[in-house]
């Protein structure tokens, strides 16, 4: 099980990563100041640690060189939009990763995700890839495989299909997309008709993979190849 260590003092984010990261099977501890932080993080040996940078009394900052004193456990720094030069230094002192709020808790899992695999080599192997028929999407890499393409996937494109591919066959409502995807960020729709029409693009490459249906009304869901006719689905 990944031990995580949140450092962050807005309730509203603990709460919404506690129940992402619960779910998920994570076993999640938490500290509302860096002081408090640095403690759990000696007291628990967190496999990853998120960090917001603006936290009480000691900063983000601070905490990340105290953790470094203690090795290279995986660190993914939490900034807001204008702390650019927080976040350069945060990396120069050694962050693994970083993300910027408002973010979605579903990116943020994969990223622990990837952050804890990168760290432990014996727990690596198959377990960052998901694969339906010649598709393979690489979550350490935030790759997706289609047929003998390559795409590097932009963040939201990659958590969107992440979702579809852990429950094919499964609709994602529209409401449930946005609010996993886009988080607090999201205001009108549009972005996820256009986020879905490049996926699709994408998969199209894979002469047996799956594709992503609409569901008029409600959302989403990934079909899967129709292999027993070695028929190819897509348009
Ligand atoms: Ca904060």
């Amino acid at each position: 099980m990944i031990k995580v260590l949140i450092v962050e003092d807005e309730p509203a984010y603990v709460e919404a990563l506690e129940v992402a990261l619960g779910r998920d099977g994570f076993d999640v501890h938490t500290a509302a100041d860096g002081r408090t932080g640095v403690a759990r993080f000696e007291a628990l040996q967190p496999d990853v640690v998120l960090l917001d940078l603006m936290l009480p009394g000691l900063q983000g900052l601070d905490v990340l060189r105290l953790i470094r004193e203690h090795g290279t456990t995986p660190v993914i720094v939490v900034s807001a939009k204008n702390q650019e030069a927080d976040v350069v230094t945060a990396l120069e002192l050694g962050a693994d990763d970083y993300v910027t709020k408002p973010y979605s808790a579903r990116e943020l899992v994969a990223r622990i995700r990837a952050a804890a695999r990168r760290s432990s080599p014996t727990s690596s192997g198959q377990s960052g890839l998901r694969q339906i028929g010649d598709v393979v999407l690489d979550a350490s890499r935030y790759e997706l495989r289609s047929g003998s393409e390559l795409f590097p996937l932009p963040r939201k494109e990659f958590a969107l299909l992440e979702i579809l591919m852990s429950q094919p066959g499964q609709i994602a409502t529209r409401a449930s997309l946005l609010e996993e995807v886009w988080g607090y960020e999201w205001q009108e729709s549009k972005s996820l008709d256009q986020h879905i029409r490049r996926l699709r693009r994408k998969l199209e490459h894979a002469a047996t993979g799956p594709q992503i249906t609409t569901v008029r009304g409600v959302g989403y869901r990934l079909d899967l190849p129709d292999d027993g006719e070695g028929r190819i689905t897509n348009s």
